[in-house]
């Protein structure tokens, strides 16, 4: 099979994160970049704008208007200022003569001012398209025009050495926190990464442990758990389940081997009996009377009958067997089933009592009669004086939903009188309660489990492998009812409810 490429989560995580964080410190930079560009070079503008309306001026008022002409040399120093600053001037007077005109004054100085601002913006800043633009402004006096001021510099617009120097240190810094922040997300997404990926691995490794622990082989198998104690909700509870997982699958080999030793226990226990009895007749130790060989038989139908069990409890665990469902009355049954166990009631000088109403039920009867055949008979056995009272009542409440009728996800349907045809059938709960030995608090919970008994000395004078109540519950369930065992002042009570 061809192998597919994989990705461990921690890689996967940090890239993503890496990879995310670059691309939005990277959409941060550029917005930040155009948005300064922007804001940057309308203030420059605007700068440009103030500089040529202060240089207007402050030519115009070099105007002497006695004389009616301009300060040559105060124009000449101030004009010199200008062209260091990219601004190339020339003065014209009101007759459009040349008053002053700083590449008449210096030439080299002008082209090499204007070559600088040039490169600058060409080369450092990447401008491109920018040509030398002059503009011309009137000079006025008392509101009169008294001359030309034209104005060449480098345009659309140009920054100054101390802008460039602002803008390339802000560059520069944008730049540094850019990588300084890059580096940074790349520690913390593979440290976050790690954080998160460490317990996913670490839950991934202990449930391989586990798997290969519990397959096969019948060696002790070691107990795996792992920390579940995390502050991530969704970590804490992945270990968790992985533990709960774990505990179940010992608990599921426990009760395997735990039932394969008891039915190993039950069947030696009567082939023992057998096997004694038989050799004994061989070696003559016994005769073959009758007396022994209903021993042996005794022994035999014991075990038929403990294989019948087992086969009847591995049916109903695996549902393999039909529920044969007909209209009968609960309380008839439980008279007929009583009936059987008066004779071994009278025999141990109890009394069965019985406290029956009619009550119809829709319900497989032959395995009803096996679950209180199998209540009885426990009851029975397990009370030396007093009584077994049987009692049937109906269930006070509205029916739990799975003993509701269903129609088909329609409402009730509705007889001709508009009232409603079939009302909710009755819980019905039967109840055998006697006066016997009881059930200890402890042993409650567990007397449904197969080959349970309370009476761990597993007396055989009781008789009993522990079947007798997982099958009753099994049949219970099967029909959608309830059986529980509760431990009365005086022996035990067994409520189903159907
Ligand atoms: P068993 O065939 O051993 O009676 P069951 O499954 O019928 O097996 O019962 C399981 C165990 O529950 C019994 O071994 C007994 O310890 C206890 N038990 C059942 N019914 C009663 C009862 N009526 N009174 C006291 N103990 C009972």
């Amino acid at each position: 099979m061809k192998k597919r490429f994989t990705i461990s989560l921690q890689n996967r995580l940090a890239l993503t994160y890496a990879l995310f964080i670059s691309l939005a410190l990277a959409a941060l930079t550029i917005i930040i970049n155009i948005f300064t560009g922007i804001v940057f070079t309308s203030l420059v503008k605007t700068n440009i704008a103030g500089k040529s309306a202060e240089i207007v001026r402050a030519i115009g008022e070099q105007y002497n208007p006695m004389s009616r002409s301009f300060d040559t040399l105060t124009l000449e120093a101030m004009g010199m200022y200008f062209v260091h600053e990219g601004y190339i001037v020339t003065v014209e007077d009101e007759g459009g003569s040349l008053v002053w005109d700083a590449r008449s004054c210096d030439m080299r100085e002008c082209t090499m001012v204007i070559n600088d601002i040039a490169d600058r913006m060409e080369g450092r800043f990447g401008f491109s398209g920018g040509a030398l633009r002059r503009d011309q402004y009137p000079v006025r006096f008392s509101g009169r025009t008294v001359g030309t001021v034209s104005i060449e510099t480098y345009g659309p617009f140009f920054y100054s050495e101390t802008e460039s120097a602002f803008l390339s240190s802000i560059n520069r810094l944008l730049v540094m926190a850019t990588i300084i922040l890059t580096f940074a997300s790349f520690m913390v997404s593979i440290v976050l990464s790690r954080a998160i990926a460490r317990p996913v691995n670490k839950s991934a490794e202990a449930a391989r442990q586990i798997a290969q622990a519990h397959s096969g082989g019948t060696s002790r198998k070691p107990v795996i758990r792992i920390d579940d104690n995390y502050k991530t909700k969704e970590l804490g509870e992945l270990a968790f389940s992985i533990n709960s997982l774990a505990a179940e699958l010992e608990e599921a080999e426990r009760r395997q081997k735990q039932l394969t030793s008891d039915i190993a226990h039950e069947l030696r226990t009567p082939l023992t009996c057998l096997q004694g009895g038989i050799e004994a007749m061989i070696d003559g130790v016994y005769k073959p009377d009758r007396e022994h060989l209903e021993s042996c038989l005794e022994e035999t139908i014991r075990l038929a009958g403990l294989v019948r069990d087992l086969n009847t409890l591995s049916a109903l665990e695996w549902e393999n067997i039909t529920i044969n469902k007909t209209e009968f009355d609960l309380g008839s049954l439980l008279r007929i089933t009583a009936e059987q166990f008066k004779a071994a009631a009278i025999e141990k000088g109890i009394e069965i009592k019985l406290d029956l109403m009619e009550s119809p039920v829709h319900a497989d009867y032959d395995r009803l009669k096996q679950v209180f055949i199998n209540l009885l008979s426990n009851a029975v056995k397990y009370t030396d004086r007093g009584s077994v009272t049987v009692s049937i009542k109906e269930k006070g409440g509205k029916s739990p939903p799975w003993l509701q009728p269903t129609y088909g996800g329609l409402p009730p349907p509705l007889s001709a009188g508009d009232t409603p045809a079939t009302p909710p059938p009755p819980i019905w709960e039967v109840s055998i309660a006697d006066t016997g030995i009881g059930i200890p608090e402890t042993d409650l919970p567990h007397v449904f489990e197969r080959f349970y008994r309370s009476d761990k000395s597993r007396n055989r004078s009781t008789g009993g492998a522990g079947i007798g109540l997982a099958i009753a519950a099994a049949i219970v369930h099967a029909h959608s009812g309830d059986i529980q065992a509760e431990s009365a002042e005086t022996g035990s009570v067994f409520k189903v409810a159907l």
